[in-house]
């Protein structure tokens, strides 16, 4: 079974949240909505394995510890949240060196640090083979309402918070949650989604569409812009284009936002947010590629299978 299909057979097993009592909103987001006490809540988990997310054949131990709470603040950050704290559990392999496993630590402890997301618990147990990494976060929304995957609007133009493809050469390890660009623009802009790029922006996009019942088309002469450095220097190894893996790439952890805006009307940006036009969204259905000599062709999810 594909994953997808996977989560949406527990999504209708699980039924709608609506009408249950605090849920917001449930699958299907980067983070759950929880509506509590006045609040909203945010809360989310991801695991990563040793073999699968990283390997300490190209990972320092600090490295590994910042993605695998990165990756759940960049979540956070694709809701426009702000973390509160996150629950870290790990599965620990036999005879594994102390000294790396503190190491793990100390590179979550300084990311959590910097965005002032304690470790406020969790849970240690032993692993047949490789290291395994759960966070939980919890975050909360202060000064906006959480901005969904399903806000999507025809005429949208869709904008990246930086350059795309490549990262497996290095940003997988060493990205930057985008946390401050989120809330900024959720607080200055007509935002209406939002979806952090993990899978990689062919199938991220798709996901953003299908939330929102809409379609999108990306114009290759601006996504050309969008394209980083190390996607370049990936596709002379790979003989793809770089164009390729700026599509399909995983792990940018870079935000791609449905904003009904166009960039010529923008406000002055601040420091911390980039914003790049890669293409709008559609009535369509399909997400497509506008090539540079106007064909269209269809852009299918090719990024990251996690099964
Ligand atoms: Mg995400």
């Amino acid at each position: 079974m594909h994953e997808f299909e996977f989560i949406d057979w527990i999504r209708r097993r699980v039924g709608r949240p609506k009408g249950r009592r605090g849920v917001g909103v449930g699958i299907g987001d980067d983070l759950a909505v929880l509506r509590f006490g006045g609040r909203v809540l945010l809360i989310g988990s991801d695991m990563t394995i040793e073999g699968v997310h990283f390997t300490f054949k190209t990972a320092t131990p600090r490295q590994v510890g910042h993605k695998a709470l990165g990756r759940c603040l960049s979540d956070c950050a694709a809701m426009a949240g702000v973390p509160l704290g996150a629950i870290v559990s790990v599965a620990v392999p036999k005879g594994f060196s102390n000294r790396v496993l503190k190491d793990v630590y100390r590179g979550m402890i300084r990311l959590a640090n910097r965005f002032d997301c304690p470790i406020i618990g969790g849970d240690t147990s032993t692993s047949r083979r490789g290291l395994v990494i759960d966070v939980c976060l919890l975050g909360a929304c202060e000064g906006n309402a959480p901005v969904l995957r399903s806000g999507a609007r025809p005429g949208d133009t869709l904008y990246v918070t930086g350059r795309l493809g490549g990262s497996i050469l290095k940003k997988h390890l060493t990205f930057e949650p985008h946390i401050e660009a989120g809330r900024w623009l959720a607080q200055h802009l007509p935002l209406h989604a939002m979806i952090d790029l993990s899978d990689g922006l062919s199938s991220d996009l798709n996901h953003l569409c299908r939330e929102s019942r809409c379609g999108a088309e990306l114009f290759e002469s601006q996504l050309a812009r969008a394209v980083s450095p190390a996607a370049k220097t990936l596709a002379r190894r790979t003989g793809k284009s770089p164009l390729v893996h700026a599509l399909n790439d995983g792990e940018d952890f870079e935000l791609l936002a449905a904003i009904g805006l166009g960039p010529e009307k923008f406000p002055p940006l601040p420091p911390h947010v980039q914003l790049l036009p890669i293409g709008r969204i559609t009535r369509s259905g399909v997400v497509e590629l506008v090539t540079t000599d106007g064909r269209r062709k269809r852009i299918l999810p090719q990024g990251f299978r996690h099964f």
